[in-house]
């Protein structure tokens, strides 16, 4: 960018930023301003360095899984019918004006990535949650032969399979979606599931999953004790099987497809990615694997034409300090001062998972900061301008663009890694994770929520 003018704007931004993060005590007066931190050990070459385990090939493995259980996912969800049993969501551009950037023509397009929508689960635990639970059921199936002489896996939808299914248990921690996306997938297998939810789950979640049979275990902790209580539970039973959310490889590679189907629903859309044509892409990120796994997909794909940002409340943000402290494994966002406060729940997790970290630690641009104020304000206005129902931590996505351009840092981001020029041809990706199960009494008070917020902010003050 040598003219310097079509960013002007955001320049100034930057500074109200700055005069608002000085109002302290009176959040609601403005817009609280998203924050941008760079990872300074982002590798412009990392992809395939040794720093990241999996391959393409590993990814494409794991594509061709999914279509191998697609026959099974037709007959047990009728919903998979026009799909052909794969579980995706749309790429559909953003149609209002991107929130509080409305000036922005010259950042290039908005894109949303409707994981708010995707079937079965209602939300991105469909990718990794469902995923790991078919690996399972696949080493089942070739152990017990069940497989044998079959024409395709609906064959694991008799009752021989179920039959063995049951005998064993699938268990999980999670802070509700994660257990939405196994216990629905798993029961319908025929297995027995438990979930052992943690302090914010939402009721609603617990009730949805009991009427699919699974047994809810309620912990007083936060989520990772949630998790480690599961985990322990689930050892001690030989036939149980635990998936573990902060260490799990089968979770991270059923995310990582969505790179691929990602480059396909671009190509589709006529959308080219390259050096001139960058492609932004907001994470909303809890434990980390999702967004990791998405990352990882994604840079495989794309390599450094992909800029990958995550997004964290700013109680909750425990990527931000694993990355921050690279010597310091297991460290948790009380450490650093962080309370875990936040309505976020699928987000409000305190400490990062290590396999996350690990795979992606060099590919990760940086991680934007947000105020649940904002996340509610941002839930209202997508459903007002797009229809969009998301719930809180599903519209993290939204403060990423504007961290990107609005900020100080992330004009030097830009400048630094010459992009300034490409902006008006990129293309932004925001990723909503969550929504489509959230019931319409609940919706209506997060909606009602986010109005107010944006109503406060539009008086002078
Ligand atoms: C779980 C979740 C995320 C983040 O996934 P992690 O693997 O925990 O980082 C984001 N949004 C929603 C709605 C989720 O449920």
């Amino acid at each position: 960018m040598e003219s310097g003018l079509p960013f002007f704007s955001f320049i100034a931004m930057a500074q109200d930023c700055k005069n608002n993060s000085e109002i302290k005590g009176l959040p609601y007066n403005r817009e609280p301003c998203a924050q941008l931190w760079c990872n300074p050990a982002l590798e412009t070459q990392a992809v395939g360095a040794e720093s990241s385990i999996i391959s393409m090939e590993d990814v494409g493995a794991a594509a061709s899984r999914l279509v191998r259980f697609a026959p099974l996912l037709t007959k047990l969800f009728p919903e998979l019918q026009a799909s052909g049993g794969l579980i995706e969501s749309g790429l559909v551009p953003l149609k209002g004006a991107y929130p509080a950037l409305a000036e922005s023509a010259s950042h290039g397009r908005y894109w949303v990535k409707t994981d708010n929508d995707l079937p079965v689960a209602g939300s991105i635990k469909a990718r990794g949650g469902i995923y790991e639970v078919l690996a399972f059921a696949e080493t089942l199936a070739e152990r017990h032969g069940l497989l044998a002489g079959a024409a395709d896996y609906g064959v694991l939808a008799g009752a021989a399979a179920r039959a063995c299914f049951g005998r064993h248990e699938i268990s999980v921690g999670s802070t509700g979606n994660l257990g939405l996306s196994i216990g629905i997938m798993a029961s319908a297998m025929g297995f027995r599931v438990t979930v052992h939810m943690s302090a914010e789950a939402r009721q609603w979640k617990k009730d949805k999953l009991r009427a699919h049979g699974v047994t809810v275990v309620e912990h007083e902790g936060d989520y990772a004790r949630a998790v480690a209580a599961g985990r322990a539970r689930s050892q001690a039973d030989p036939q149980g099987y635990f998936v573990d959310d902060e260490h799990s490889m089968d979770l991270f590679l059923g995310y990582s497809v969505a790179g691929l189907r990602l480059r396909d629903q671009l190509a589709e859309a006529g959308v080219t990615v390259d050096a001139a044509h960058p492609l932004f892409v907001y994470l909303p990120c809890g434990v980390g694997g999702a967004p990791a796994g998405i990352t990882a997909g994604v840079k495989l794909v794309f390599g450094e034409a992909a800029h990958c940002v995550f997004v964290e409340p700013a109680a909750s943000a425990c990527f931000m300090t694993r990355l921050q402290n690279p010597e310091r494994e297991g460290i948790s966002i009380y450490d650093a001062g962080m309370d875990n406060r936040t309505e976020a729940d699928g987000l409000a997790v305190p400490v990062a998972s290590e396999l996350a970290y690990a795979q992606t630690r060099h590919l990760i641009s940086g991680v934007v900061t947000v105020q649940d104020a904002v996340l509610f304000a941002d839930l209202a206005r997508v459903q007002a301008s797009d229809g969009l129902k998301v719930e809180p931590s599903a519209a993290a996505g939204f403060s990423g663009p504007r961290a990107l351009v609005g900020t100080a840092e992330g004009q030097a981001y830009l400048r630094e890694h010459g992009l300034l020029a490409a902006m008006p041809q990129a293309n932004h990706i925001i990723w909503c994770t969550g929504g489509a199960f959230v019931p319409a009494p609940e919706y209506e008070a997060f909606l009602e929520r986010g109005r107010d917020y944006l109503a406060a902010w539009q008086r002078p003050s």
